[in-house]
């Protein structure tokens, strides 16, 4: 099912009197595309669940519409949508059985659609199996661990066989290792059923690793749409180059001068077409390549082994971070020596912005 939002706006009387209203979707505009998986990704309070309980119908938008298809489904009541909805609180019902709480939707279902005992245990039997815990239908909900019991959310959003399914940062709750399982759980469920999902998240790489496409909000504002790995390489301004990517970003102060890229006087890259001024400079951790003659001369702090690659943090006196990372293959290894370490830069791991209004800056 496509879903489509088309200038969805939602303001909220300020929280605090006096103060003026919160507009926590702004504008919002986009089309899901039938069958993908959206990640929704953005720092907390930037309006994702508010995105969210738009889309399912727990509140109302202020203007704008939404449509599933072909419907309007903006003043819909959220129970006729055919959406499936996981918190991240998994808001299981602790006296009834894991079987129950997935069955508990069905018992809403009216006329037509009404159905039999064994029909309903049916179904739910058929979505425990996709999250896999058909082997736990009889225990209650205090019984299984954090990740069962999400499965067990998500298993009960998909038993109605929902048009759209919304997860609201389902895997906050779970521990790392947890995550990261649930997480491709998630993925393939959803590859399975090929139900239009939407994601949510304020976790960069969570987002990245499991959605077809991202949308990058901050504070109500959509910043950038794309997919991850196109939006990493070409984010639209400051904002989004410093949420996507771990480490993030090196952010750094220069000068454009006859379309040559200064940091702290030092050569740094030909800008090809940018006019002369102050700008940001970020440089992806592995856009430095380490050489002896390099243009960037920074402090060596200390080497970090990871493996395959190593960590170099240094410090430099025109980065606003506290320090920098770069990645290097670990082959380098041997050449850092002494007190400084110097570093070419890959071009295209070179973003510059605007100074005041933080927006990107191309060059050729
Ligand atoms: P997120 O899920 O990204 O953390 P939310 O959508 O929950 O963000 O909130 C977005 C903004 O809207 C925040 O500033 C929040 O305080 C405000 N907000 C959300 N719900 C309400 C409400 N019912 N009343 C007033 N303000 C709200
Ligand atoms: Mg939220």
């Amino acid at each position: 099912m496509k879903v489509v939002l088309e200038n969805l706006t939602k303001t909220f009387p300020n929280r605090k009197k006096g103060l003026p209203d919160v507009t926590a979707v702004d504008n919002f505009s986009f089309e899901i595309p039938d069958g993908q998986l959206i990640g929704l990704l953005g720092p907390s309070g930037c309006g994702k669940s508010t995105t969210l309980n738009l889309i399912c119908g727990l509140i109302q938008p202020t203007s704008g519409k939404l449509w599933f298809g072909d419907d309007d489904v903006t003043y819909l009541p959220p129970e006729v949508r055919g959406v499936g909805m996981v918190f991240q609180n998994y808001a299981l019902y602790p006296h009834l059985t894991v079987e129950k709480n997935i069955m508990f939707p069905l018992g809403n279902l009216k006329g037509a659609e009404k159905l039999s005992k064994q029909e309903m245990k049916d179904r739910a039997l058929e979505a425990a199996k996709l999250v896999q815990i058909e082997n736990l239908m009889e225990r209650k909900p205090s019984e299984l661990s954090g990740g069962q019991q999400q499965r067990v959310a998500i298993a009960r959003a998909l038993v109605k066989l929902p048009r759209v399914l919304l997860l609201d940062e389902p895997l906050s709750n779970l521990d790392a290792r947890l995550r990261l399982q649930t997480r491709e759980e998630i993925r393939r469920i959803q590859q399975e059923t090929k139900i239009t999902t939407i994601f949510v998240t304020h976790d960069q790489e969570e987002a990245m690793s499991i959605s077809d496409m991202i949308v990058v909000m901050a504070a109500g504002i959509i910043q950038q749409i794309g997919k991850p790995q196109d939006v990493y390489d070409n984010p639209v301004n400051l904002f989004v180059s410093k949420f996507l990517g771990t480490p993030p970003i090196n952010v750094f102060e220069g000068t454009v001068k006859n379309e040559t890229l200064y940091i702290n006087n030092e050569k740094v890259l030909h800008v090809g077409g940018v006019e002369d001024k102050d700008v940001w400079v970020g440089i992806r951790p592995e856009g430095f390549v380490l050489k002896d003659d390099g243009a960037l001369s920074c402090d060596l702090v200390t080497v970090e082994v990871m493996g395959r690659d190593i960590s170099v943090v240094s410090t430099h006196p025109a980065t606003v971070n506290a320090s920098i990372r770069s990645i290097i293959s670990s082959e380098n290894h041997d050449t850092i020596t002494g007190t400084k370490v110097r570093f070419d830069v890959k071009p295209s791991k070179v973003h510059l912005f605007d100074k005041e209004t933080e927006e990107r800056i191309y060059y050729k």
